[in-house]
């Protein structure tokens, strides 16, 4: 076997890992022997450290070195259950050992043998338990303990031993082979270590001091990389030509509505429209709070690329967006003129044909849409302006694919996510912002609550009651995940949903969750929002921005299990009509983390104070983790990256593009293949 891979090969073909193994990997995202290796524990255990038994805490994961003090027996406790059980001990006390379904168990342990097992102790004093704890013969060097073990995300058909593996066999088929994509002077200055100490010593690091400069190293790269690219998008970007608009009269749309545009909207469609008379072509992010008016400002500037005779295209993440938006937006500009049409997934494919065909031909001056708007086989006449609502859903690389679709149009992104500025730099290193600082008049603010189960019979009465008025309700449970081992049950939203029907048997109580089909979300949503429910139990899919004017409450259960801005995006979902509105969040947990973010909830409706308080109290990792910025996906999540880094990436990424701009030296060819790599991988996600 060639032990200098090519770090494009395929894993199927790195030594150990067959056609099974690599499919199993596949799923995990794993193609090449890259990816294997950039493919980092989400944490680790510490097996360094061995614990006397008396000294184990009831729930704690420890190490023990002990005597199997008598022979283990096999018992037989129904039909297909079957444990073996014995007793183990050392000086200072024993732990009742069993095996549930391993049976060879039985023949590797014997009465006397000296075993280092790692598990979780359960109860105190001389009932202490741990179930299925990993062994080994103290001396037997198989390094099951006594040293930091990674834990990876799985998948069906892998556990942790046979990632492992793979990850071992993909860093010994690197050899010394890893490429450096730091150049040297900027890894010196940074005190960063090579990156071949870096990915070994992240899976399989010797002690936590050698685990956090390898940590340190490739936080610092991923965010270089990344750095890199997003200039590298916005030196294309300003280097090209695009369609040069005249001026207009805005007032002229202005006067049209039935309220003045605030301040704020004014401003970005000025800047924008700055944009769009300068010759280049726009790259512009609006970012505004939920509720801010950013549909508006959308309206006001397709109606100035219709002025200049060009066509414009809205693309909506979901097909009830695009449908919402689609019937907002012809409120706006169909009295004045404009043909607006509709492309989804959703629509018969005549439908369609007949969609494409006036697109083609410029029978619409603006089609609203999902992704379906830019499929291949979609052709535009004259489109002049492009934007696409929620950003957090089209990526950095999306938007590097449309500036290869021949002449580039203008293109405004829209997002509700606030993120704080230091963390914007980064994310939206490519685009210019204007932000949507100020909310319409006569808003009012949505009244926040943090109560736990004690107050569960007081909030059954306060649904009741407003549905009673006419209200609807929105409840949001968290996303219970798979084999997610948790120490209190969290409700799942199906579960919950059917114990608000026994306690209102009298009221509707829909329910959607994630692991429904979009069209069957979509139709329970539908009904929602045309009242034919009167409570919502749903788990985050509601989050990104259905608008139901007459939902007065928003309840969130297992609080603390949302990230402050997801809680904010979720209150948004709240006083969008005329009536007084609440947001309630449930929570049993007392930890001080969690009395301090749910108390910024209650104390303020901003959604930039709030991003900056989640940002001081969780670091950017949760940033990068939750895929809600349209970035590449992002191993530093899972590393937890701290700002410090960040910034200092970016001051090397620009320091090294002002003296070597298309990265063409010899010594940044590694460097230009990473970012190349991030570029094209990205945009394949844009069909
Ligand atoms: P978002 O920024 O969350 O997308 P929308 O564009 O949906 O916000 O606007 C929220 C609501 O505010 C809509 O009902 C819209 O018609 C209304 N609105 C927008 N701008 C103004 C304004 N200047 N004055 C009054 N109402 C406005
Ligand atoms: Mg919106």
């Amino acid at each position: 076997m060639n032990n200098m891979a090519d770090l494009n090969t395929d894993v199927r073909y790195i030594k150990g890992i067959g056609e099974k193994k690599a499919q199993a990997l596949n799923r995990l995202g794993v193609f090449s022997l890259y990816d294997l290796v950039s493919f980092f524990p989400r944490r680790y255990e510490d097996r360094t450290r061995f614990c006397p038994i008396a000294e184990a805490r009831d729930g704690e994961n420890v190490c023990i070195r002990a005597l199997v003090a008598d022979t283990p027996r096999l018992m037989r406790i129904r039909r297909g259950m079957e444990l073996v059980r014995f007793r183990a001990v050392d000086e200072s006390g024993s732990v009742d050992i069993t095996y549930f379904n391993q049976n060879y168990v039985k023949d590797n342990l014997n009465r006397g043998d000296q075993v280092c097992f790692y598990g979780r102790i359960e109860g105190r004093g001389g009932r202490r338990t741990m179930a299925n704890p990993v062994y080994e013969h103290e001396g037997s060097g198989k390094g099951v303990t006594g040293r930091i073990v990674p834990v990876y995300r799985m998948t069906a058909g892998l556990n942790q031993r046979t990632i492992t593996q793979a990850v071992r066999q993909g860093l010994d088929a690197c050899g010394g082979q890893l490429p450096e994509a730091l150049p040297e002077e900027v890894r010196q200055r940074q005190r960063l270590v090579q990156a071949r100490y870096a990915y070994e010593n992240i899976h399989f690091p010797a002690d936590f001091g050698t685990l956090e400069l390898a940590r340190r190293r490739l936080i610092f790269e991923e965010l270089f990389v990344l750095s890199c690219a997003l200039s590298d998008l916005r030196r294309q970007r300003i280097s090209e030509d695009g369609l040069r608009f005249r001026p207009a009269e805005t007032e002229d749309f202005w006067r049209t509505l039935p309220f003045a545009p605030t301040g704020a909207q004014r401003r970005a469609v000025r800047e924008a429209m700055a944009d769009m008379t300068g010759g280049k072509a726009m790259s512009r992010l609006v970012q505004g709070d939920v509720g801010s008016g950013k549909t508006l400002v959308a309206a006001a500037l397709i109606w100035f690329t219709h002025q200049n005779g060009y066509a414009s295209a809205f693309m909506a993440p979901t097909e009830i967006l695009a449908e919402q938006h689609f019937a907002t937006l012809s409120g706006f500009l169909a009295p004045l003129g404009l043909r607006i049409g509709k492309l989804t997934g959703a629509m018969s494919a005549k439908e369609k044909r007949e969609a494409k065909a006036a697109l083609k031909s410029g029978g619409y001056d603006l089609v609203v849409g999902t992704h379906a708007l830019f499929s291949e086989d979609v052709e535009y006449r004259d489109l002049g302006l492009v934007v696409t609502d929620e950003q957090h859903r089209f990526g950095v690389g999306q938007r590097a694919a449309l500036i290869g679709k021949g002449r580039r149009p203008h293109v405004l992104v829209m997002s509700a996510t606030p993120i704080p500025r230091t963390l914007a730099l980064i994310l939206y290193g490519d685009l210019d912002v204007s932000v949507i600082d100020e909310l319409p008049p006569g808003r009012q603010k949505v009244d926040t609550f943090a109560v736990d189960e004690s107050y569960r019979e007081r909030l059954n009465g306060f649904i009741r009651r407003l549905v009673g008025e006419g209200r609807q309700v929105f409840v949001v449970c968290p996303m219970v995940e798979e084999n997610e081992e948790l120490p209190t049950p969290l409700k799942s939203a199906e579960e919950h949903a059917a114990e608000l029907q026994k306690v209102f048997p009298e009221l509707r109580v829909a329910c959607v969750h994630g692991r429904m089909k979009p069209k069957d979300k979509d139709a329970v949503m539908r009904a929602f929002a045309a009242g034919e429910s009167d409570i919502l139990v749903s788990t985050t899919v509601i989050e990104v921005g259905v608008d139901v004017p007459n939902a007065a409450l928003m309840i969130v259960e297992n609080a603390e299990r949302f990230g402050l801005s997801q809680l904010h995006q979720l209150r948004g979902r709240v006083g969008r009509g005329r009536h007084k509105s609440w947001c309630i969040l449930v929570s049993d947990n007392d930890g001080e983390e969690t009395k301090t973010r749910l108390k910024a909830m209650c104390e303020t409706n901003d959604g930039f104070r709030i991003a900056e308080t989640d940002l001081r109290l969780r670091g950017p990792g949760d940033f990068f983790g939750s895929r809600q910025h349209g970035l590449p996906e992002m191993h530093v999540a899972d590393l937890g990256a701290d700002l410090n880094i960040m910034q200092e990436a970016q001051r090397e990424a620009n320091l090294l593009l002002a003296d070597d701009p298309h990265l063409a030296r010899p010594e940044h060819a590694a460097l230009r293949e990473r970012v190349e790599k991030l570029l094209t991988q990205s945009a394949s996600g844009w069909n």
